[in-house]
Order: C-alpha cells, then sequence, then structure tokens
C-alpha cells in the first residue's frame, strides 16, 4: 500500500449495518447480527483524492491509550461485526486512518469522539423513527432513505451499498434481483471533527437502483 503523506480536508463518519456485513461475508461473529448501526471508522478524508489519506506515518495503535471506560463503550459502539475481535478491528481503523487523523485527534480522542458522535446521531432511531426498517424483501429509493436522516441531522448524509451477491438474486424477482445492499451511513465532519457539514455524493449507492435494507 501507499503511504500517504496525509493531507485531509474533512471527515467521514462511517456507520455499517451489521447484517449486510454477515451476507456479504460468510464469516458473521453472532447467530443472529445486530440489529443497528454500529461504528466502521472516522476516516479523514480528501476532496480531490478519494480513498486517501490512509495508512500515515504516525503513532501505532496503543491499546492503553484507550481507557477501560471508554473500551467498554466501543464494544457497543464499535464492535468487530465480521470476527469477533474488537480490538484488532480498531487497531485496523487507527493504522489506517487514525495515524492520519493526528493533526485534529490523538488516538483517545479519535475513539473518543467517535463514540460520541454515534452515541449523538442514532441513524437506526432516524430511520425507525421514519418507519424505515429492514425487511427482507422491500426496496427503497436512495432519497427515501437519505431524507428522514437529512432532516434529522439538517446536513446531507452519504449511504454506501454494495451489489447483492449473486448466490442471493438467483431465484429472485427481477424487481429484487435489481437491488443493492444498504451497507453504510456517512455523516461528514468538517477538519476539526466538531461541526457537521453535507457529504459530497461521490460514491456510494449506484443511482436509479432501488435499495434492499435487510
Ligand atoms: P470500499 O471498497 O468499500 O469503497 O472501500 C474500502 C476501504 O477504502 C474503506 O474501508 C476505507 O478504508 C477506504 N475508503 C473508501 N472510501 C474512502 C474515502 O472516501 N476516504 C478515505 N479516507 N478512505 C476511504
Ligand atoms: P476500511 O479499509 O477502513 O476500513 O475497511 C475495509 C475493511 O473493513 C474491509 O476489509 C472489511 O472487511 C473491514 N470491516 C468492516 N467491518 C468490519 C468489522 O466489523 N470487523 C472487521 N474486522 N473488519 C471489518
Amino acid at each position: 500500500y501507499v503511504m500517504s503523506s496525509g493531507s485531509y480536508d474533512y471527515f467521514q463518519f462511517v456507520q455499517q449495518w451489521p447484517p449486510t456485513n454477515c451476507i456479504l461475508r460468510t464469516k458473521c461473529s453472532k447467530p443472529r447480527p445486530l440489529q443497528n448501526f454500529t461504528i466502521h471508522g472516522l476516516w479523514p478524508s480528501n476532496y480531490s483524492n478519494p480513498k486517501m489519506p490512509s495508512n500515515c506515518i504516525g503513532s501505532r495503535f496503543n491499546f492503553t491509550k484507550v481507557s477501560p471506560r471508554l473500551r467498554s463503550k466501543l464494544k457497543i459502539s464499535w464492535p468487530d461485526v465480521e470476527s469477533g475481535n474488537d480490538t484488532k478491528f480498531w487497531e485496523g481503523e487507527w493504522n489506517k486512518h487514525g495515524t492520519c487523523s493526528e493533526r485534529t485527534l490523538n488516538q483517545m480522542q479519535y475513539f473518543q469522539r467517535s463514540h460520541e458522535m454515534w452515541n449523538f446521531h442514532n441513524i437506526t432511531e432516524i430511520l425507525r423513527n421514519a418507519s424505515i426498517v429492514p425487511h427482507a424483501t422491500h426496496t427503497w429509493k436512495y432519497s427515501d432513505i437519505v431524507s428522514p436522516i437529512q432532516t434529522a441531522i439538517k446536513r446531507t448524509p452519504l449511504l454506501r451499498c454494495k451489489p447483492r451477491p449473486k448466490s442471493q438474486t438467483k431465484s429472485q424477482p427481477k424487481s429484487q434481483a435489481m437491488s443493492q445492499l444498504l451497507h453504510e451511513v456517512v455523516l461528514c465532519f468538517d477538519y476539526d471533527a466538531l461541526v457537521i457539514i453535507d457529504c459530497n455524493r461521490t460514491a456510494g449507492c449506484w443511482n436509479n437502483v432501488d435499495i434492499l435494507f435487510p
């Protein structure tokens, strides 16, 4: 991978929908996936160079920089939903993304701030209040899902989707076979990771393809 020098313009706070991980990966840490959005990561981001910066030359992950009190909170808000190794997951996210964030957040602050964002912006609840709840077959338009979030946070989020695995689409009616899985909801924050801002609609879900919220 490329070691990036790590300039960034803003942060993407990425929450994921665990049932989608469980469909995509054969591996899933729980018999029944969690039914609430959990943290994937806090990514310093760049308007001119998507997917950057990452893997910066910064301090390596150090478990002791996260207090036991915060660690127990992160087990709820930021679990490893794939293999169940939470610390490993935090380490990977810190080394890939946190190392590039240090001009704004040190290690303790990086995890603390992420947890606060999760606490403050409850996507699961926002969607539930708008009657957008997981369903095996019902599909939504991009705007159906974005609108209630936009109303609640007063800024535009970004939805990220994944294609449905082939095994899932074989015996489906065409309308559903043509759908994508809601995987992540991104909220964007300014350089200081404090003020919520509009996300650019860059990559994300495909236009004009219905969205399944499994
Ligand atoms: P995906 O293939 O799911 O789009 O992205 C894979 C990985 O690329 C993500 O988990 C994340 O680490 C990184 N990535 C994707 N988009 C962005 C972005 O806009 N900014 C940053 N910093 N990383 C990204
Ligand atoms: P991006 O590279 O930051 O962070 O993340 C992409 C990677 O994150 C993918 O390889 C994906 O498997 C992983 N990922 C997403 N959710 C989880 C999780 O709950 N646990 C682990 N270990 N990896 C995850």
